[in-house]
């Protein structure tokens, strides 16, 4: 676990002393749509920045109080289920090396029937408080998987960028690409920027066991670690849609 400060602030609401502090060096913003999203997507990727001195911080739209899985057995009330969720999101998100979570507080199953306006508002709002050069957004298909919010967590974060002043908007915008799903075939003409996360594969499979609630009936994940590990993927992919590309990137940051 690392030893630096690992604040969490798990609230919709940045307060608004903070607002506008954007930490200096380097940052990354992670948008996803369900505590695991980060588990199971880019957190490799976030725990790799995280090592080498970013700011990196994590939105989750949701607390994923809908969801289906409590425990096997199960051993959390469907009532507490958000709320034992966000505690297993920053758990996941300590042992990545997450700087601060802040949840959007937007309905588990039901992002796309929020009132867009308030949802992108709130996202918006973290942009402005963290500040980061990268922001990391699942892409159209909803990356991890087309879930309704993962697609709808896409559009968010495309809506959110719309309300900032072009100041205001990360330097660099990338989709995730999902190694589970990715082939190189449904990208034609784009090389991804690759990160290279082999060394951290047992840091996420770690804040993947964060996620109690959904993963104790996946037996196998509960294997001896290093062997478990060693099936996760060893790289992440993502692909840069905003700015345009002058040349391939060796590095979500750079150049910047
Ligand atoms: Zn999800």
């Amino acid at each position: 676990m690392p030893s630096r400060s690992n604040k969490i602030a798990a609230s919709s609401q940045p307060t608004s002393s903070d607002v506008g502090q954007g930490p200096p060096g380097r940052s990354l913003l992670a948008v996803v749509a369900h505590p695991d999203d980060e588990a199971y997507g880019p957190g490799g990727t976030l725990a790799y920045y995280a090592d080498r001195g970013v700011d990196v911080y994590l939105a989750c739209a949701t607390r994923g109080e809908a969801g289906r899985r409590r425990g096997s057995p199960p051993f959390v009330s469907q009532g507490e289920l958000g709320g034992v969720r966000a505690r297993e999101l920053h758990c996941s998100a300590r042992i990545l090396g997450v700087k601060s979570v802040f949840l959007l507080d937007l309905p588990d199953g039901g992002v796309a029937g929020f009132d867009p306006t308030e949802a992108a508002l709130r996202l918006a709002r973290v942009i402005r408080q963290t500040a980061p050069q990268v922001l990391i957004a699942f892409g159209p298909g909803g990356s991890l998987s087309p879930h309704p919010d993962h697609v709808a967590v896409s559009q968010l974060a495309d809506a959110a960028l719309r309300t900032l002043a072009p100041s205001e908007r990360p330097r660099r915008i990338f989709h995730y690409l999902s190694p589970w799903q990715y082939s190189p075939a449904d990208h034609p003409g784009i090389e991804p920027v690759v990160v290279d996360i082999g060394a951290y594969r047992l840091r996420r499979l770690q804040a993947l066991k964060c996620h109690l609630t959904q993963v104790q009936q996946v037996p196998w994940l509960f294997g001896p670690e290093d062997q478990v590990a060693a099936t996760f993927p060893a790289v992440d992919r993502f692909q840069l849609v905003q700015p345009p590309a002058d040349g391939p990137l060796a590095d979500l940051f750079d150049g910047l």
